[in-house]
């Protein structure tokens, strides 16, 4: 078996062989935006390549069509996982940077394939779909996909380069009222109106905002609002996000929220009902695996600042992945500071040549990592440990 010194110095000269496929691959996907479980183009692009590289490639995963998973090796321990996200967001595109998560994750991944038989243990690629709204990571870790993975390694672009921040647990839930239809002027009386549940329902959730943990985020918006101004509606539809430190807050939170549809309904003489999603859980990152990134970043020339653990955040279903088996999810900055998530300046800042740079130093650090993960028994041992005694990252 060679030695741990000797991987790292074949990765450093894979990397630039892998970094015109990598660039190539996080373009194409940028300029072709598909929404959560729907990434069909992107997916078959990943799949393809990675089978090109000789990995074998299973799909779909877990009853998902655009979930995937490829593995390097005879599947022996210690496994890496590296995970892909591929979804953009409605209307505005790749405004989450999901195609350098794709093709960094899948440059390191395949670093470490062309590494051969020289190259301890097992390396996967899985393909987790519908981050932004699907929670692919969770129907994945509930099918068992991560039963047997001993680390799950990905990273996120930001506005910043920190190797760890926390996030608050997360919850969707659509919020229906149902009424009763009449002519808004001729026969008012005969209607219940779901579009007054539906106000009552949005003003009531003001009056909880104040009496809520201030770490907490309840917000939403109508997704259908009725059909016609002489028409009483009898269907309104919201979509709500609610968001807390804890899964457990997010669960508690949930049901006063739903009391006040509740309310509403009783109140306009209409019945509500409700659909939710899988719940994000909060995010337990191993800090120990991610100050190693944060390491070879450096060496690589990029400025990492301190772990953030203060100030508003999003939610992803990597927490709950997170708290199974150890996992990182670094950030990388590829926009000034301050530059919102989610926005036209962070759509076209993934598909800028700087990004793409930046996204190849990303990878090579996931694929060092990896091999100290894989080939340093000692340093597994001090993940491993951490993972079994820390808890999730809270604000301070
Ligand atoms: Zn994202
Ligand atoms: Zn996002």
């Amino acid at each position: 078996m060679a030695t741990l010194a000797s991987l790292h110095r074949r990765i450093a000269e894979i990397m630039p062989d892998i970094a015109g496929l990598a660039t190539e691959i996080s373009l194409a996907i940028h300029s072709h935006p598909e929404l959560s479980l729907h990434e069909f183009r992107a997916a078959e692009l990943l799949k393809d390549t990675l089978e090109n590289e000789g990995l074998q490639v299973e799909s779909p995963l877990a009853g998902l069509a655009t979930g995937f998973r490829a593995v390097s090796g005879d599947g022996s321990h210690p496994i890496v996982a590296y995970l892909l996200e591929y979804d953009a967001l409605p209307e505005i595109g790749h405004a989450c940077g999901h195609n350098l998560i794709a093709a960094g994750g899948l440059a390191a991944a395949i670093a470490l394939h062309r590494l051969g038989p020289d190259r301890p243990g097992t390396v996967w690629v899985v393909g987790t779909p519908g981050e932004e709204a699907d929670g692919g990571k969770i129907t994945e870790l509930e099918a068992g996909v991560f039963d047997t993975v001993d680390a799950a390694l990905m990273f996120h672009p930001g506005d910043r380069t920190v190797p760890f921040r926390h996030a608050t647990a997360l919850i969707d839930l659509f919020v229906q009222f149902h009424g009763v239809s009449a002519h808004a002027a001729g026969s008012p009386q005969q209607g219940r109106n779901a579009l007054a549940a539906m106000i009552q329902f949005f003003v009531a959730i003001d009056g909880l905002r104040q009496h809520i943990p201030e770490t907490a985020r309840i917000h939403g918006i109508i997704r259908h609002g009725g059909a016609a101004p002489n028409v009483v509606p009898d269907f309104t539809e919201a979509h709500f996000l609610v968001r807390a430190l804890t899964a457990e807050a997010v669960k508690a939170l949930l049901i006063r929220v739903k009391q006040c549809a509740e309310g509403a309904a009783m109140a306009s003489g209409t019945t509500v009902s409700f659909e939710d999603r899988p719940l994000y859980a909060e995010r337990k990152n191993n800090h120990a695996l991610a100050n190693r990134v944060a390491d070879y970043l450096r060496e690589a020339g990029e400025v990492v600042q301190e772990p953030l653990l203060r100030g508003g955040t999003g939610s992803s279903d990597i927490g709950n992945v997170s708290l199974r088996i150890p996992t990182i999810h670094p950030y990388l900055g590829i926009v000034p500071e301050g530059t919102p998530g989610h926005s036209h300046a962070m759509r076209d800042a993934a598909g800028s040549p700087g990004a793409q740079h930046k996204m190849l130093r990303m990878a090579s650090a996931l694929a060092h990592a990896g091999v100290d993960f894989l080939g340093d028994p000692g340093f597994r041992d001090e993940v491993v440990e951490e993972f079994r005694i820390s808890g999730a990252d809270l604000p301070v």
